[in-house]
């Protein structure tokens, strides 16, 4: 390892020695402070945004804004990690919650700002010190946090950037220092980084790939669900983890849905990112794009069909596909991290929910039916952390966020998030 990685690694450790004894809300009144920073200053961080990952730039001055919500969320909340006294015949019958130390984020680059601050945020505030391993893209993003931080009065050392390529991350998790990690991005990456956390016994936390249905039942909407359907698939290019991938239609409604869903979804023109009208722009990198129309191709050679064609029309833009897909085909085990979208029919609820629970993944569905009892049975069957019914899927600081099967685990978001990297301790005596 670099010395001067290794030198942050030191200054992070030192830093939480002081850190973790400042009181609940000093910390939170940074926040606060940081959270003012990134609202005043949403179009300059956007543009950062967009200039390294193509994000629309209303989308990113938007995540941006949402980031300073989050923070704020949090610059409240309740402090649920106060020692709790159990009612037991000890007269020492406690639980404390201690703060776990230096914890490593490696983050992805569809979301630059939200990602790192929706896991650093919640750490931080319950006593860690963060370094991050930002996507290889994203570094400006990674050292703009790092000024926020700073500019907000933070103590040096609480959160830093530090710049690394993947296969650096091996020795920063490896060493002594990191007491944990937090990966948001894919299987692989997420499957690698468990490992090596798990051979030295440190805590880590996964926000992996989804495939998740947006099911639109007989007594829907249909109007509003083709409309949020499209921007619940091609929002962020369609590079986003519960973005809407497979649209499962009730097959008495398909010929009435398809064609309003289908226009909705030619509005979606790629344009300039920095126009705040666009709507999509390119995709964040020419290899992810490349590796979309591998997986048109696959899906195509295994009995998919065209229902609007992906077309390249530049190194990194598409104009959107949509693909009508059978069960079997393989490419339905695979997340479509762009602008296509697969459709499937179901003949009623039981095969509608079969459907959708066959994947690897189950981040967070959505289903579109007025019908109470219909809402019930999908919101008791679906295999994902989140469901959301006659609504598209976005997060919501107030709300635990993470994902079953290969889509990860560990909570992100909400109080419940603050506990993910503390240590518990119970107290026992006479
Ligand atoms: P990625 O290639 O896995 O990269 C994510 C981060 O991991 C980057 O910082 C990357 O660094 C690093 N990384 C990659 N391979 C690694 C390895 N072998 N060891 C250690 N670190 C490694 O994913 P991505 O393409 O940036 O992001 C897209 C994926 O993230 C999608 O699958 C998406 O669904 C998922 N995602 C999930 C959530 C969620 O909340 N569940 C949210 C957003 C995205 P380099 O850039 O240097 O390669």
């Amino acid at each position: 390892m670099e010395q001067s990685i290794e030198n942050k690694l030191i200054k992070a450790d030192k830093a939480f020695s002081e850190w973790k004894k400042l009181p609940f809300a000093k910390r939170q009144e940074l926040i606060a402070k940081a959270s003012e920073i990134l609202k005043s200053r949403s179009e300059e961080f956007g543009t950062i945004i967009t200039s390294e990952m193509n994000k629309p730039i209303s989308q990113a001055i938007a995540e941006v804004e949402k980031c300073a919500l989050m923070m704020n969320y949090y610059a409240d909340a309740e402090n649920i990690l106060q020692p709790e006294k159990i009612q037991s015949e000890f007269s020492y019958s406690e639980i404390h919650y201690i703060p776990k130390g230096v914890i490593l984020g490696v983050m992805p680059w569809n979301f630059p700002f939200w990602q790192v601050l929706r896991f650093a945020i919640p750490a931080i505030l319950a006593g860690n010190t963060v370094v991050l391993k930002h996507a290889s893209i994203c570094f400006g993003s990674g050292n703009a946090i790092e000024k926020v931080f700073l500019e907000a009065g933070f103590p040096e050392g609480i959160f830093q950037n530090l710049e690394i390529g993947h296969k650096e991350v091996k020795g920063v998790l490896e060493h002594t220092i990191i007491s944990g990690v937090s990966l948001t991005g894919s299987e692989k990456a997420g499957a690698e980084v468990a490992s090596i956390a798990g051979q030295h016994i440190k805590k880590s936390l996964l926000e992996l790939g989804g495939s998740d249905a947006f099911i639109v039942l007989d007594d829907a909407d249909l109007d509003e669900a083709a409309k949020v359907g499209a921007l619940a698939r091609l929002q962020n290019c369609g590079q986003t983890c519960v973005a809407a991938k497979r649209f499962i239609i009730d097959e008495k409604i398909e010929d009435a849905f398809l064609p309003k869903f289908i226009e909705e979804y030619k509005k979606y023109v790629p344009a300039d990112p920095m126009d705040k009208e666009t709507k999509i722009a390119g995709m964040a990198r020419p290899d992810l794009a490349d590796d979309l129309e591998k997986q048109f191709l696959k899906a195509l050679e295994n009995g998919a069909e065209i229902i609007l064609p992906l077309e390249r029309v530049s190194e990194n833009e598409f104009k959107p596909g949509l693909i009508r897909v059978k069960e079997g085909n393989p490419i339905l085990q695979e997340e479509l991290f762009g602008p296509l979208g697969m459709v499937m029919t179901a003949k009623n609820d039981e095969e509608a929910l079969q459907l959708a629970n066959d994947v690897p993944f189950g981040l967070s569905n959505s289903v579109w039916t007025k019908d109470k009892n219909r809402q019930l049975f999908f919101i008791e069957n679906l295999e994902s952390g989140t469901v959301n019914i006659n609504r598209m899927t976005s997060s919501d600081p107030r709300f635990p966020f993470g994902g079953t099967k290969s889509s990860g685990y560990g909570t992100e978001l909400s109080l419940l998030a603050l506990k993910e990297f503390v240590n518990v301790k119970t107290i026992l005596g006479q």
